[in-house]
């Protein structure tokens, strides 16, 4: 059966397709910015008249959506600029929306980006361990994912992993009429040290302590699935285990147990690593770009997020 081409083809259990695919994209202030982000290469900071542009490429490949992390102006305590109506990825999605049709815009709800400790969401004042109010911060969750929906975002993915974050999202939304806006939820993501160089890109190094005491450990699998089981509850249309790779087991797992759009992030970490092995002539880029996707989907992500969305779908056009 796997004697020829046309076999092979014929035969084969897994297909990709460039509409699953997400592209992340970084969004800075200023006019005609494209910075490369050194670990990251081919992948750069935008400002917004270069991402607009971005996007009409990436909707021309066919390539399923984007998704849109801010770097904003300044930084504060409170994160001010994640769900301030006039900011960066606000301003971002208005300008998508006016000029690009047929791509999914994705916002990543976060706050790291945004307060100048670098950590998810609220920190009392003294607590170096960065250890996250809970409370506070789903309310500036809900407002950040809000002005998202109000600027134009078709799906809202809240990142933090905080409890209670899909439910005050969801009530937010549903309160000003965005009953039809859908949440994707980071359900299942794990303190990994793959997400190293997002942080050059997105400029979100925590500035003390680490993000141990909420995202998951990657030991944990039976968590990863209660995880995602009390984001259902909470009201999540789609769910997303992050990163990918070193997460095939629970990416199948989870195909297996919940009936819900199932996405996977592919991390810059997993991306740099085989880039960085094909430049030094160790792995055949393309062979190892599509073997690494392929693993993805044959899991069971039905979307996955991936640095390699553009290349990939040249590739499949
Ligand atoms: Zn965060």
């Amino acid at each position: 059966m796997r004697a020829t081409a046309p076999l092979r083809d014929m035969v084969r259990e897994t297909r990709l397709d460039p509409a699953q695919f997400v592209l992340p994209l970084f969004v800075c202030p200023g006019e005609g910015i494209k910075r490369e982000i050194g670990a990251m290469p081919d992948n750069y900071q935008m400002s917004i008249d270069e991402i607009v542009k971005e996007c009409a490429e990436v909707a021309g490949l066919g390539i399923g959506g984007i998704i849109l992390f801010g770097l904003p102006e300044t930084k504060d305590e409170l994160a001010s600029g994640a769900y301030d109506d006039h900011g960066i990825v606000q301003r971002a999605i208005r300008a998508i929306k006016a000029e690009v049709a047929n791509l999914l815009v994705i916002t990543d709800v976060c706050n790291c980006e945004y307060t100048s400790h670098g950590h998810c969401g609220f920190i009392k004042t003294g607590d170096v361990e960065g250890r996250v109010d809970n409370d506070v911060t789903l309310q500036w969750l809900a407002k950040s994912a809000l002005s998202h929906a109000r600027a134009g975002a078709d799906i809202v993915a809240p990142s933090d992993m905080m409890d209670g974050r899909v439910w005050a999202i969801r009530q937010a939304l549903d309160a000003n009429g965005f009953e039809m806006t859908p949440i994707l939820s980071y359900a299942a993501k794990f303190a990994s040290v793959f997400y190293g160089p997002f942080r050059e890109a997105a400029d979100s190094a925590p500035q003390f302590g680490d993000r141990r005491s909420y995202q998951m450990d990657p030991a944990n699998a039976r968590e990863a699935m209660r995880e995602i089981e009390l984001d259902l509850e909470e009201g999540a249309d789609m769910i997303m285990v992050k990163p990918a790779m070193p997460y095939l087991d629970l990416i199948a797992k989870a195909r297996e147990r919940f009936d819900v759009p199932l996405a996977a992030y592919q991390v810059s970490g997993e991306y740099s690593m085989i880039v960085a092995a094909a430049r030094n002539g160790w792995l055949d880029y393309e062979r190892a770009m599509m073997e690494s996707l392929t693993s993805i989907a044959r899991a069971g992500a039905g979307m996955i997020l991936t640095y390699f969305s553009k290349p990939a779908a040249r590739l499949l056009g």
